[in-house]
């Protein structure tokens, strides 16, 4: 039998397919998720290959990002203007890190891609680990923000690698989570989701909202927990970019005068909780 990751309800409906993978709905919390996930193996090999090496995709790339890291930057910025320790967990090519660097902050990532990895490392000076969470070897309360920029949607387990994080953070430590928030836009497209690629699967083992979120950091005793938009990502594609600055820039204008109780489906979403 089947459980919800996060309730452990066992009232699970189908969602979505894409090609050959199952997506389901927990009837009681709304979790989506990917079931049966792909083993570890899998996945390890998957994610080898996932970020490009070409230099212009690499710059499209940061492009893309530049926006969100910015304004990510600021936002840990306003709770906590003294630089400190940050890691950012699945770094990429390590361009959020370089921002924090320039700000004065001592920032270290992981990424276990070996490409974003030797960039950052290469291009950048970066201190990059290739190993993931959890790192029992580090002691508890070693940074003062942890980060996770379109991670979490693809963690096996997203709760313990979350226990993990809150460890590694000192009290009123700060959490950030950026995410996809996809089940508004699948809904909406249901017929085509397949087509549309949506959750890239089996990439995206979880598919979250606001509330499940909210669920899962109440669970591990985060404090302070707050989700809001916070800038959008820039596609390279005309059409795509149109969209993602009307919904983007709707979305943070919402946000923003409401003071995050009205949260546009579809958007990415940022996630701050402190320990
Ligand atoms: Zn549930």
């Amino acid at each position: 039998m089947t459980f919800c990751h996060l309730c452990r309800g066992s009232e699970l409906r189908p969602f979505v397919r894409e090609g050959e993978w199952q997506y389901l709905r927990c009837l009681n919390c709304g979790l989506i998720f990917l079931e049966p996930q792909p083993s570890k193996e899998f996945l390890r090999s998957h994610y080898q290959d996932y970020l490009p090496a070409d230099p212009q995709e690499i710059e499209n790339w940061r492009t893309m990002m530049t926006q969100v890291f910015t304004k990510s930057a600021n936002l840990i910025q306003d709770v906590i203007p003294i630089p400190g320790r940050l890691l950012d967990v699945g770094c990429g090519y390590g361009f959020f890190l370089q921002e924090m660097a320039r700000r004065n902050w001592q920032a270290d990532g992981i990424e276990i891609s070996a490409t974003g990895r030797v960039y950052a490392r290469d291009k950048l000076g970066l201190n990059v680990s290739d190993r993931p969470l959890p790192r029992p070897e580090w002691q508890d309360n070693c940074y003062d923000v942890v980060t996770l920029f379109y991670v979490i949607e693809h963690l096996q387990d997203p709760k313990s690698l979350l226990g993990e994080v809150r460890r590694l953070l000192g009290t009123g430590g700060l959490l950030l989570l950026r995410w996809p928030h996809t089940a508004p836009i699948a809904t909406m497209f249901k017929p085509w989701v397949s087509r549309m690629k949506l959750y890239q699967a089996p990439s995206h083992l979880f598919d979250f909202s606001p509330s499940t979120i909210y669920k899962i950091l109440d669970q591990l005793d985060f404090r302070e927990i707050r989700t809001t938009i916070c800038g959008w990502t820039k596609p390279n594609r005309k059409g795509e970019h149109l969209a993602a600055w009307f919904f983007g820039s709707l979305g943070e204008q919402l946000a923003r005068v409401t003071r995050d109780r009205l949260l546009l489906p579809g958007v990415s979403k940022t996630t701050l909780a402190r320990r």
